[in-house]
């Protein structure tokens, strides 16, 4: 593919991309590779809202299940202003790989609105939720499709939705969403498990590069869910994390920031600019600062071959969803980077969900302990079946990962046969 062809390319034609080169190296089937590389079913939903000023404003919101041949439909519910139907296809698509990578019984789904959620109050906000909630129940149940948290929604907003789906049936559905509260049916570690698992696999990957943690410098794009809490989460490891940023821009100390400080900064002033004895940088200057480790933790298409050639950090662990397009890839490749691909770093997230939502289903409630030993021992297996891949069909870690995984839906989808 072009510089300029990928340029101009949307994640959904990345998502797109990536299959048809596993598919290839599989030597997937013809039908196959038609089934499996489109979506199975999309719904876009047009919905009212009455604001506080007692007008209507209409929000578009989408649902897109990709495969369900090895179970429900899973994955999360984004609210941002550049949501878009190729958006959601893409992050379903990848949904279903993630699930695959980590051998838990789901398929892929994803969910978004189109709406800057910071610009509405709470009451707007809980309204936009129940109905688009609402509006999406045909696709979404305990058994058929169980949304999640993703970008600018938490668990108040899964409290939302759980509570007007279980108002439709007329009792409670804790398992229809996960990222729930504990009080609600939650899981404990669910909050933390997306940057637990990031960090799992880079002691993993940190151990096979020969990088020891305490020595390294790490930067992270994105401060909110995966990346706070991977920044919390690596110092815990005692490596020193020397760059972060969040939408508004981003801090850089050489000799490593405080990170509970800038936490508490962040919640204090809603930026992590400004933050004392730190230099504010851009967004795009954190991908390129002097580290040993790179987690994209915020969009997509981050890095892409414009600045991928200036990426210093030897591993990248993409706790973000499709932060690296192809071509960037490729560049990252013959530099010889070690990248930790999205669908296994941030698999953390959707396997705690899943341990939330069969503890859901029997009634239980697991340990924090319970749930990260769990955890641990799925992703620390994921990672070195990736790797073996790798190794054995020398090639990097995201085709691996594609390999394993395309290869698990395929059998499914063959054994399951062609109905009718
Ligand atoms: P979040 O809303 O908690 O945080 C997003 C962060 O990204 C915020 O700090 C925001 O300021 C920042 N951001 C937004 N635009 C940015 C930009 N252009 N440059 C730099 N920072 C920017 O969301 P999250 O749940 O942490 O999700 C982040 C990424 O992780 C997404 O790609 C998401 O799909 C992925 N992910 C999240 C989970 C999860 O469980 N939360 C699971 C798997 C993958």
């Amino acid at each position: 593919m072009t510089t300029e062809k990928i340029a101009a390319i949307n994640p959904w034609q990345v998502a797109q991309h990536q299959f048809d080169l596993a598919a290839e190296k599989l030597q997937l089937d013809e039908g196959m590779r038609r089934v499996l590389r489109e979506p199975r079913r999309e719904l876009t939903v047009h919905f009212p809202v009455k604001m506080d000023d007692g007008s209507v404003r209409v929000f578009t919101g989408y649902r897109v299940q990709h495969n369900l041949g090895r179970g429900p439909a899973k994955g999360g519910i984004r609210y941002h202003q550049d949501v878009s139907i190729d958006e959601v296809k893409a992050l379903a698509m990848w949904m279903t790989w993630k699930c695959a990578v980590v051998g838990i019984p789901f398929g892929g789904g994803k969910g978004g609105v189109i709406v800057d959620p910071k610009q509405l109050s709470k009451k707007e906000l809980e309204a936009l939720s129940r109905r688009y909630f609402t509006e999406i129940e045909v696709l979404v149940g305990p058994e058929k499709d169980i949304p999640a948290p993703d970008v600018n929604t938490n668990a108040q907003v899964m409290s939302w939705f759980m509570d007007t789906y279980s108002m439709h049936q007329g009792y409670t559905v804790p398992g229809v969403v996960t990222g729930k509260p504990i009080s609600l049916g939650g899981s404990e570690g669910r909050n933390e498990a997306t940057a637990r698992g990031t960090v799992y696999c880079i002691v993993e990957a940190a151990r096979h590069l020969g990088i020891e943690l305490p020595k390294a410098k790490v930067a992270i794009q994105g401060f909110g869910n995966a990346g706070a809490i991977a920044a919390t989460l690596i110092a815990a490891e005692k490596a020193t994390v020397v760059a972060v940023s969040d939408s508004t821009g981003g801090i850089h100390n050489p000799n490593g920031l405080d990170i509970p400080r800038v936490i508490a900064w962040k919640q204090e002033h809603g930026t992590v600019q400004g933050f004392p004895g730190a230099k504010d940088v851009t967004n795009a200057e954190v991908l390129e600062v002097e580290c040993d480790i790179l987690i994209p933790a915020a969009l997509e298409n981050q890095i892409t071959d414009r600045n991928a050639g200036a990426i210093k950090a030897k591993l990248i662990a993409e706790a973000a969803n499709g932060p690296t397009t192809p071509e960037a890839d490729q560049i990252l490749f013959k530099n010889s980077k070690f990248m930790i691909p999205d669908i296994l770093c941030n698999a953390g997230g959707v396997t705690v969900s899943y341990f939330e939502w069969v503890q859901d289903l029997n009634r239980d409630h697991w340990t924090e302990t319970e749930v990260n030993a769990k955890l641990k021992t799925i992703m620390v297996k994921a990672f070195s079946e990736v790797l073996a891949i790798a190794r054995r069909e020398q090639c990097d870690m995201r085709t691996a990962a594609y390999l394993l995984a395309v290869q698990r839906v395929a059998d499914a989808t063959m054994m399951r046969g062609l109905y009718p």
